[in-house]
């Protein structure tokens, strides 16, 4: 398969957010999806916050009611992944390692579903994304939650940047005439 082609395939989310409360019930039904692997910092909290904010919480315990959900975050600190959503009955897993898959399954195990019923839903490309496609599920992009991250936001844009540059250079003749 063609470089472009496959990072179109792995990289292009099933659907793009500005904020995970925008993501409705409505639209997961249409998806025909039974739960959601959600992402935790820059998803449903601020990076490094410790806490939900009343919208996210509320948004949390309607999409409960109908849908199974499990946080699995890349975080290392299990304990945190665990504080911030006590209360709410939610799985959660840390230290998964996105994109890889080893995680994500197990999340999947827990909510007793298979690949083809879930939403991976998460704010980047190369960890949330990849590993949601790579998984079979459908995924969501998530913009940033937070105003002050420009540094993750640059981080982001230069992440695409290079996507599309190396797609462009394994389609473009290799020179002759530079370096060697
Ligand atoms: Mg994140």
């Amino acid at each position: 398969m063609p470089l472009r082609r496959l990072l179109s395939k792995y990289l292009t989310p099933t659907a793009e957010f500005a904020s995970v409360t925008d993501i409705t019930l409505e639209f997961l039904r249409e998806q025909g999806v039974r739960g959601l692997i959600l992402d935790l910092d820059d998803t449903l909290v601020d990076y490094g916050r410790d806490t939900f904010s009343t919208k996210v919480r509320a948004w949390l315990e309607s999409i409960q009611k109908d849908f199974k959900v499990c946080v699995v975050s890349n975080t290392s600190r299990q304990h945190r992944a665990q504080a911030i959503i006590e209360g709410l009955g939610i799985p959660a897993y840390a230290r998964a390692r996105k994109p890889r898959r080893q995680v994500l399954r197990q999340a999947l195990v827990t909510m007793e579903l298979n690949e083809n019923e879930v939403m991976v839903v998460g704010d980047r490309l190369l960890t949330d994304i990849l590993g949601g496609t790579r998984l079979g599920a459908r995924t969501a992009l998530i913009a940033p939650v937070s105003d002050q991250r420009r540094m993750l936001r640059l981080l982001r844009r230069l992440e695409r940047g290079l996507l599309s540059w190396v797609a462009q250079r394994a389609h473009s003749p290799v020179s002759k005439e530079s370096g060697s």
